[in-house]
């Protein structure tokens, strides 16, 4: 299958943080759907819809018994329906929540205490090679994680190279995998040697071997959710929580995004950026981990 080459220009997309403000704890005045940000104002905002007229008679002529009900019953008929709600649209858990889930304790261990518990996929994965400085422990994905298979880059490039730590989080993320019927996931690169954050002198996770860069989702019925077909978000919006929108609903945009937001919802990420977030991320999702990170956002 050809395979597109990493987009340097996403290099530096991530992790903004600084910047926006919006993914450390407890600050939530990015608009993003940060934990702990989605149950914020706003969402009292159901559609307002007008009480059907009580209708009276001028005059206390009888009148025959028919019309008024049938009135009454079609001013019912013409308020907008409900939006349907769906599992995206509920809140995520607190930071401090997420904080209890694996990305905080997987990215904290050092590649020795990692390497000890390879045994969990150690059918799965090999030691990378080649050179790929700035990351712990290099490895390749070489066969399906559990019941989830990885597409990856080739081994002549480094983009398939990723952390040993990131190795154990994906792992453990085919459990929401499985449970959304997902049985493959294609992978644009792990590992980008020096890939900064956009406009700023320090390194993305990708620099690490520590993101992955996520295009697409084969269903177990075959049915393939693309990133960038699929996802029907609107940019500057909140992917998941109670104010999230889908501009066209229809079972694949629902099942992605459902998807998404669960994996949101269970700390195994600190970072992930979607489209929502800006053009660069128009056909990928960005999922990182962080050692010593403070924050879980999904934006
Ligand atoms: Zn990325």
């Amino acid at each position: 299958m050809p395979r597109r080459s990493p987009r340097q220009s996403a290099a530096g997309l991530v992790l903004s943080l600084a910047s926006c403000g919006l993914a450390l704890a407890g600050l939530t005045s990015c608009g993003g759907a940060m934990a702990g940000a989605s149950d914020g104002p706003g969402f009292a905002a159901e559609p307002v819809i007008d009480p059907p007229i009580e209708l009276k008679s001028a005059a206390p002529t009888p009148r025959l018994p028919s019309p008024e009900p049938a009135e009454v019953s079609e001013v019912a008929e013409a308020s907008p329906p409900e939006p349907t709600r769906h599992p995206f649209h509920e809140p995520l858990p607190s930071v401090a929540q997420l904080a209890k889930g694996p990305a905080n304790e997987v990215a904290q261990l050092s590649s020795a205490a990692c390497r000890k518990r390879l045994a969990e996929i150690e059918s799965s994965v090999e030691r990378f090679r080649g050179a790929a400085p700035n990351v712990g422990w290099p490895l390749r994905i070489v066969a399906p994680l559990g019941e989830v298979r990885f597409t990856v880059p080739p081994a002549s490039t480094p983009f398939g190279v990723l952390d040993c730590r990131l190795a154990l989080i994906l792992h453990e993320l085919t459990e929401v995998l499985v449970e959304h019927d997902v049985v493959r996931v294609r992978i644009d690169n792990f590992y980008r040697p020096k890939a900064r954050l956009p406009r700023r002198r320090s390194y993305s996770q990708h620099a690490h071997g520590l993101a992955a860069d996520v295009m697409e989702f084969e269903l177990r019925d075959g049915q393939r959710l693309n990133v960038e077909d699929d996802w029907h978000g609107e940019r500057g919006t909140p992917p998941c929580g109670p104010e999230a929108r889908l501009l066209e609903e229809n079972e694949r945009s629902v099942r992605l995004r459902n998807l998404v937001c669960a994996i949101a919802a269970r700390g195994l990420f600190h970072h992930i950026l979607t489209p929502n977030y800006d053009a660069a991320h128009r056909d990928h999702l960005h999922m990182d981990i962080k050692r010593d990170a403070k924050w879980f956002g999904v934006r």
